[in-house]
Parts: C-alpha cells; sequence; structure tokens
C-alpha cells in the first residue's frame, strides 16, 4: 500500500452550534448531514484492522452533537487501543461544571486529547468564557488539550484572555497544554479581513510540508474518504480516494495506485510545488498572496496553466520525490507512533 495512514479523522456532522464566517465546511445548526451512526461504528472497526492507524479524531461541525453516541464511539475505539482526539468549539463549556460533567463522561470513556476552536469569527457563537471552562475541566483530568486561536491582520479577539491566563500557563508549563495561533482562512464568507505580511506562505520559513496527505484520511458526511485533513479537502476533487458507502476503508486504500502530486504535498508541500513550476516557466504567477497551505493547494490543483506545466516536466523531479517519500515510509514502519502527537490545526 503506497499510503500508509496513521491517524482516521471522521468529519461525523456538518451541523455545527456556531455558523462561523469562512467556516471551511459551511456548517450551521440547520445543516444535519451527517454519517450514520451506526457507520462511524464500523468504520471504527475498519480502523483497527488497518495496522498503521493508531488515532481516531472526531471533529465535524461540531462532534459534541452527537452526545451519547460520541461517548460509544470514543469507546468502541479505546476498545481497539486506538488513541481518541474531540475537535470542539467547546460550547459544551457553558459552567464549570456542566463541562466537568460532559467532559468526564468522554473521558471515561477513553477519550486522550481535546482540541478547541475560538477566536473572533467563533466568538460570535461560543463565549470564550465557555472555551476556558470547557479547557479547564478537561485539563484537570489531566487529558492533552491543544487551544486553536484565530489569527488575522487587525483582530480584536482577546487572546490574552488564554495567554495570559495563570492556570493555563502552568499546564503549558508541564506539557498538557498548547495554545496556538492559526491563519483564519477566507472562504466565501461575508466578512472580509487581512493578513500580517509574515502570514504568506512564499515566505521561505513558511513552505512547509503537507503533514497530513497521506498520514491523516478522512471520511466526510458523504461518505467520501479523503487523502488528507485539509480545510480544502471537499473543493479539491483529486483528493478523493473513492467511496466507502459500500466499500471498506482497505478495500478503498488498497485499491489506489501511487500519485506523484499527493506524494510531492507530501515530501515537499505546495510553494515548493509550485516553485518548481515556476523555475519551469518564468511568466508563472505564483498566488503570493496565499496565507494557507491549503489555499495553495487549491490554487495547485485548480490552476490549468500550473496543471500543464508539470504534466510536461514531472519526469525530471519523479524519482528524488518518490525516493524520499518510500524512504520515510520505510522509517514510519520501523516509528509507528510518529503522528501520534501532531496537533491538529483544523478548526472546528
Ligand atoms: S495542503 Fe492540500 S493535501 Fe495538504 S491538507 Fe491542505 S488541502 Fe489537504
Ligand atoms: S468553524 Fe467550526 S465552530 Fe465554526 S461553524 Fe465551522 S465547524 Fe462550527
Amino acid at each position: 500500500m503506497y499510503i500508509r495512514p496513521q491517524i482516521l479523522s471522521l468529519i461525523t456532522t456538518h451541523q455545527c452550534t456556531a455558523a462561523c464566517d469562512h467556516c471551511c465546511f459551511h456548517c450551521t445548526p440547520k445543516i444535519t448531514k451527517s454519517i450514520p451512526i451506526e457507520r462511524l461504528h464500523t468504520l471504527i472497526d475498519e480502523a483497527s484492522e488497518i495496522g498503521s492507524i493508531k488515532v481516531v479524531v472526531f471533529t465535524g461541525g461540531e462532534c459534541f452533537l452527537l452526545n451519547r453516541n460520541l461517548d460509544d464511539l470514543i469507546k468502541r475505539a479505546t476498545s481497539y487501543n486506538l488513541k481518541t482526539r474531540c475537535v470542539t468549539n467547546g460550547y459544551w463549556g457553558t459552567s464549570k461544571e456542566s463541562a466537568t460533567s460532559r467532559i468526564r463522561r468522554a473521558y471515561d470513556s477513553g477519550l486522550n486529547e481535546i482540541n478547541f476552536s475560538t477566536g473572533t469569527f467563533h466568538s460570535k457563537y461560543v463565549k470564550k468564557e465557555y472555551v476556558l471552562n470547557a479547557a479547564l475541566a478537561s485539563l484537570e483530568l489531566k487529558m492533552r488539550t491543544v487551544i486553536n486561536i484565530e489569527i488575522f491582520k487587525g483582530d480584536d479577539f482577546n487572546a490574552d484572555f488564554f495567554l495570559k491566563n495563570e492556570i493555563l500557563n502552568s499546564y503549558q508549563k508541564n506539557g498538557l497544554l498548547t495554545i496556538q495561533r492559526n491563519v483564519w482562512m477566507h472562504n466565501e464568507g461575508e466578512i472580509d479581513f487581512e493578513y500580517e505580511r509574515k502570514h504568506t506562505r512564499f515566505e521561505e520559513k513558511n513552505k512547509t510540508t503537507c503533514s497530513t496527505v497521506l498520514n491523516v484520511i478522512t471520511v466526510n458526511p458523504d461518505q467520501n474518504l479523503i487523502a488528507c485533513c485539509g480545510l480544502h479537502l471537499e473543493k479539491i476533487a483529486d483528493l478523493s480516494l473513492g467511496s466507502i458507502k459500500n466499500k471498506t476503508l482497505k478495500e478503498v486504500i488498497e485499491s489506489q495506485q501511487p500519485d506523484l502530486l499527493k506524494i510531492w504535498l507530501h515530501v515537499e508541500g505546495p510553494e515548493k510545488i509550485l516553485d518548481f513550476i515556476k523555475s519551469h516557466h518564468p511568466e508563472y504567477e505564483l498566488p503570493v498572496n496565499s496565507v494557507h497551505i491549503c489555499e495553495t493547494c487549491l490554487h495547485l490543483y485548480t490552476d490549468d496553466i500550473a496543471k500543464k506545466v508539470l504534466s510536461e516536466n514531472y519526469k525530471l523531479i519523479e524519482e528524488k520525490i518518490l525516493d524520499k517519500y518510500y524512504s520515510t515510509l520505510a522509517l514510519g514502519y520501523l516509528s509507528d507512533n510518529k503522528f501520534e502527537n501532531e496537533v491538529e490545526s483544523v478548526f472546528a
């Protein structure tokens, strides 16, 4: 198998308690498209049969809307010794008591890690105080916790509410908590905003590899299996590996033929691929204002000139990219826990 996934990410539902402007999947309380609960259970069974998968991520939309079904799913994954992570907006942290009672159920079911999303757009729907309650309740159980805070030019969100909180700081020091700022990406929303120059992906230090493609496989509410867990995974048709409505995860993964572009994204990332294109077609206009790796990736996959230049020149680099990939894959067989602690950067 050329794909050796470490993580199965389940976009359990597109329903959310919030309706953030620019949400990557346009989630709202009214949208109810979801993976059927029974199928979520069988997907976990199927993940347990793929030896490389060590972690199951429950995301959305808002995965806590699954209520007790979420706890049952966590229990099922735990019964296979799979680690589990939930990505949430923290709406259930209305008080410290209710946050503790909710997270306790997930914890008792085996939940290992929780990621919260907050910031200017999220806080229109979920108060930052709720996120704090929910994060503190999780940390008191010694659960690994991540708080992702949106960032863009001129955003007036009080990030210090988290960054300067003394209790949170003590958890950061002992390594149980990570607080990070992630660029909030435009996605056909109504409110316009800008970014700082330092966030552009074509700054040399920002040209990273894509750490999720081929490492994380995602099932969305349409029951498509997708080769990454990026923000544009539903917009880039070529990232789809196929439907799992009538096939198992393993059947779909085993049917894949090596795909140079996905491998190249994994090994070098989209900006370096576009740099390669420019080196063979000097008039090519790079999307220099891109601020998110998935934004550059969408450009790469949808730009006709990029596709043409690649199809004419990929042979020049194919061997080098494949060598690099297969040697990492071989190392992965020796180190199965490589991605267990990878922080998910997708906002919920
Ligand atoms: S860069 Fe592309 S392949 Fe990687 S996560 Fe984003 S959309 Fe997926
Ligand atoms: S960004 Fe997250 S919290 Fe906001 S609507 Fe989308 S899924 Fe819900």
